[in-house]
């Protein structure tokens, strides 16, 4: 039984990878943007920073609106 419990814990954390964003760094960069090649990072005049969503939300970032 524990064996089993511990396949399926296992499984589930396989299963929900992090998911990585793009942050224009800079005093603009309040958006993350789910895809490295979207137009809102197009103009980004500064750095792209990749992180996990969580980070991003952590650090009060909202998601881009050429995404919604
Ligand atoms: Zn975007």
């Amino acid at each position: 039984m524990k064996t089993s419990l511990l396949i399926l814990l296992i499984v589930t954390t396989v299963q929900v990878p992090p998911t990585t964003v793009y942050v224009c760094s800079g005093a603009r960069g309040k958006k993350y943007h789910l895809r490295a090649d979207c137009r809102g990072l197009s103009s980004c005049q500064h750095k792209i920073i990749k992180m996990t969503l969580a980070q991003a939300q952590k650090n009060g970032l909202t998601l881009c609106g050429w995404e919604k």
